[in-house]
């Protein structure tokens, strides 16, 4: 079983918490033993056998190793929160790169905007950008979102889903973009096939890889725009298509 990704900052608080846990545990333990070793010699003269004075001499020594061993444990977790391998993902909603602890497969809450991201099947769900009828104001929207209410003008918004613009007849007269919004696990297949698509370098492939969801052909027609979506969902990368004034360039 993969573990489930966890928000970097989040990931760190606990093993900080767990430092400050090992940390006054260790403190407490080495504060008792020193106590005892200061006591030692009053302890030592009250006591007449020879088994329990090697008993008072050896327990503060054994609680003041103890104690120092679980604070450097502390500074050891403290060490390795700051050594945790992350992976980056762009917050669909307003672009800050999220760091998780692997790559996230369930919704999350961006702790930059504060949206909830979310996924389907293991997949991030793209956003369309959405502009007011209202107050013409640009938003993101989740492509599942069904209305918006406009924070600017708070009029509410209709919007039509993803699916249901897909179930829709295509009309020869709309342009589509293909919209990819992970590329799987077979990044480098999907790299090599931007290449022929964007006609573009490998490594700006790549480029783009690294910033999902984005754009890989825009305003082209249905036909040409299905065959790259089936082209890359072949590859194991998840793309959507959308009309083509949806997203603006
Ligand atoms: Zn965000
Ligand atoms: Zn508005």
């Amino acid at each position: 079983m993969l573990q489930q990704a966890m928000i970097i900052s989040q990931a760190r608080e606990s093993y900080y918490e767990k430092a400050i846990f090992h940390a006054i545990r260790g403190a407490i333990i080495l504060v008792v033993g020193l106590i005892l070793l200061w006591v030692e010699h009053s302890v030592v003269a009250m006591i007449k056998s020879s088994m329990w004075i090697s008993i008072a001499v050896a327990v503060p020594m054994i609680l003041i190793t103890l104690g120092i061993c679980i604070l450097l444990w502390a500074v050891w977790v403290v060490i390795q929160s700051n050594r945790i391998s992350y992976v980056t993902v762009g917050c669909p909603y307003c672009d800050e790169p999220v760091q998780f602890t692997a790559q996230p497969t369930s919704d999350f809450d961006c702790p930059y905007c504060h949206r909830h991201v979310q996924f389907e099947d293991g997949f991030m769900l793209p956003v369309q950008v959405v502009e007011c009828t209202f107050c013409s104001a640009k938003h993101r929207v989740s492509i599942k979102a069904q209305s918006y209410t406009c924070d600017r003008c708070n009029q509410v918004i209709k919007l039509t889903t993803t699916a249901e613009q897909e179930a829709a007849q295509p009309r020869a007269d709309t342009y589509y973009d293909v919209i990819l919004t992970q590329a799987g696990r077979n990044a480098d297949e999907v790299a090599m096939a931007l290449q022929s698509i964007m006609v573009c370098t490998l490594k700006e492939a790549k480029m783009v890889i690294e910033r999902l969801p984005a754009p890989v052909a825009q305003d082209i027609p249905y036909i040409k725009a299905e065959s790259i979506r089936d082209q890359l969902r072949g590859l194991g990368a998840m793309a959507i298509m959308i009309p083509g004034n949806r997203i603006p360039t």
